[in-house]
């Protein structure tokens, strides 16, 4: 009883703090505990779903399941540990520790805090993501190495996965380190009511990140190239100019090198819109042509890649499904949504900004930094926020995939997207059943059996 009148008063002391933590106890009991649990809870199904009898084997669907389990149980393990570990490094004090350290790397730099205060901030960004980075690296191992290679999936040799790493760590830096000191430059400069110039600067990044991303930090990882002229060119040319689609490049994206996930996706502004097709969509045959025509940029696909991908009509109705997306204006709606979110929460960054308890609740007693301000407030305080967000956003993007089937059905491409839609999955070993509340929470694409259904019955109408 004592101590808990001990507890009861360091809560009453820092209620900010203590009511934080709580928050994101919350969140990752109920997240990643509880929705986990159900969805693994989901993985005992033993038999094949009916719509997928005679599509998908026995053997095949125990192999997904397997993965399935095992994915979910290793999230479960990471989530837990990182959890566990930020809270206690909070506790201890590790934020307001890291911001001095960060003060005096900065000093010693010839950069001393008081006149140079955004280097002060960029140094405690890069240390706090290289403490970040080499503790999450042996996750990353685990995963690629043992989890994704034991089922097949991964095609990464140590020195690619080595290069590709820092590679990363290289370029999210340099990104950050740039929008970090936008973001400081302009609270600083605006005053009272910042959050109006907050929201303009992060919407012209989005745009720019948006613009820049696919030309010149995509390249950096994976190799892109045009798809040749050939039966499979031909029919996507068909398809984008009977929707007026203003497709003006056609890539490959070579991730077989990467793994043997696949996909499709377009992007671009107004009426420059590119396509980008995995090569692990393509199944042996179009592979072969078209690794033929692009000599050196495509690995030596294995014999199961090999027994994977789509056939001509598949790819297409896949694509069609893409062009949904496009005429339904679902980047744009999404791009708005998010606009609107972000406008939401600079406000409540403005409001909250003032507050110099939260200051001194979290270790910085004589001092407000800016940063500091960010990590608490967006990652502590609104994180419930976040959280409601990124279900009503994941609520928009599957009722953006149904609209894009339905599309897809109407130019008559329902059975060969049913077709590719069984074929992709049955590639990428998604297991098909899921936990309802796991997957309204954490899908942004509806599970497959849903979307056979639907597919299905628009077909009849
Ligand atoms: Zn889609």
């Amino acid at each position: 009883m004592e101590s808990l009148g001990v507890w009861m008063e360091t809560v009453k002391e820092a209620p900010l703090f203590w009511g934080s933590l709580g928050l994101t106890t919350s969140i990752w009991l109920l997240d990643s505990l509880y929705l986990t649990g159900r969805e693994r809870a989901a993985c005992r199904r033993m038999s094949v779903p009916a719509p997928l009898a005679g599509r998908v084997s026995q053997e095949d669907f125990d192999s997904a399941r397997e993965y399935r389990y095992e994915s979910l149980s290793f999230s479960l393990l990471k989530s837990s540990s990182d959890f566990i570990v930020s809270t206690g490094l909070l506790i201890a004090g590790f934020m307001p520790f890291s911001w001095h350290l960060s003060g005096q790397v900065s000093e010693a730099l010839g950069l001393p805090p008081a006149t140079h205060p955004i280097c002060h901030s960029i140094v405690f960004m890069t240390l706090t993501s290289l403490f970040d980075f080499v503790s999450d690296l042996p996750w990353r191992i685990y995963e690629t190495f043992s989890l994704e290679a034991r089922h097949g999936f991964n095609k990464q040799t140590p020195a690619f996965f080595l290069k590709d790493q820092i590679k990363m760590l290289g370029v999210n830096l340099a990104l950050v380190s740039l929008l970090l000191s936008a973001f400081l430059k302009v609270i600083e400069w605006a005053g009272d009511n910042f959050f109006f110039y907050l929201w303009l600067t992060a919407t012209a990044s989005s745009v720019v990140l948006v613009l820049v991303y696919h030309d010149f930090i995509a390249p950096l990882f994976d190799t892109y190239t045009e798809l040749p002229h050939g039966d499979l060119r031909t029919a996507i040319e068909a398809l984008a100019s009977s929707l007026k689609f203003p497709l003006t490049k056609l890539y490959l994206v070579h991730n077989s090198v990467r793994n043997s996930h696949s996909n499709a996706y377009f992007y671009g502004w107004g009426s420059n819109k590119r396509i980008v097709l995995f090569d692990t969509l393509l199944d042996a045959k179009l592979r072969e042509q078209v690794t033929s025509e692009t000599e050196g940029a495509v690995a030596e696909a294995d014999d199961q890649a090999k027994a994977g991908g789509c056939s001509i009509p598949q790819i297409v109705a896949v694509l069609a499904h893409e062009l949904g997306h496009w005429q339904h204006g679902h980047v744009y709606k999404t791009f708005l949504l998010q606009q609107l979110y972000f406008c939401g929460i600079f406000y409540l960054f403005q409001r909250l900004y003032g507050v110099d308890a939260i200051f001194e609740q979290f270790g910085f007693a004589n001092e407000r930094p800016t940063l500091i301000a960010m990590t608490i407030i967006f990652g502590y305080i609104l994180s419930p926020l976040n959280t409601i967000w990124s279900i009503v956003l994941t609520a928009f993007t599957r009722r953006a995939e149904f609209e894009a089937d339905a599309f897809a059905v109407k130019l008559g491409q329902g059975e060969a997207l049913c077709e590719g839609l069984i074929k992709l999955s049955a590639d990428n070993k998604s297991y098909p059943v899921h936990d309802w509340l796991y997957s309204a929470v954490h899908h942004s694409h509806p599970p497959i059996l849903q979307r056979l259904a639907a597919i299905r019955s628009k077909k009849q109408q």
